[in-house]
């Protein structure tokens, strides 16, 4: 719409050399108006559609769980590189727009559940020598990411959303993987 515009603009400015009249140029001046107005009243609905989603109830749920694995980051070129092991802590958390007849979003201890099941193959492991993290460096990036994508399909069955899969390293470093 907003090229349509400019290009109606661009005739109007270059009417002379398109051999238009000034009632020929006048009327494509109105069309850009008309053009202009439809935007804006696009962006109008669209910004009142956002509102009324914005207002709607939204339940958000997370469970914690740990694994014990080790790792070492490939060309980290500090101590990092060296194998070394953490206990990572793991949080998953869902978005759920209404609740089943027990008020429950979903069962904490269903999340639970199929959370430990996706990290049961990384504990007490190596990362390095499990898939995708034979060629895919195991950061707490990759790893949320890689549980967020392994977990999605299955939690979305239950009828909530995968909102966020964060991952700790340390008490006090963390990521987290979400898609905006
Ligand atoms: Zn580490």
């Amino acid at each position: 719409m907003r090229s349509l515009q400019i290009g109606l603009y661009g005739i109007i400015i270059k009417r002379f050399s398109y051999g238009l009249s000034l009632k020929q140029a006048a009327a494509i001046w109105c069309l850009s108006m008309i053009v202009q107005y439809e935007a804006k009243s696009r962006s109008a609905i669209k910004r009142q559609r956002a509102g009324t989603t914005r207002g709607m109830p939204m339940y958000e749920i997370s469970i914690q769980t740990v694994f014990s694995a080790a790792h070492r980051l490939r060309n980290y070129q500090g101590d990092c590189e060296a194998l070394h092991g953490h206990n990572w802590k793991v949080q998953v958390t869902v978005q759920a727009r209404k609740l089943n007849d027990l008020g429950l979003a979903i069962d904490f201890k269903l999340l639970k559940k199929m959370t430990n099941e996706t990290l049961a193959r990384l504990d007490h492991a190596c990362l390095n020598d499990i898939a995708p993290f034979c060629d895919m460096n195991p950061s707490s990036e990759n790893i949320a990411r890689v549980l967020f994508e392994e977990m999605k399909a299955g939690i979305g069955a239950y009828g909530v959303s995968l909102v966020r899969v964060s991952v700790w390293e340390s008490d006090n470093a963390w990521a987290s993987y979400f898609e905006g």
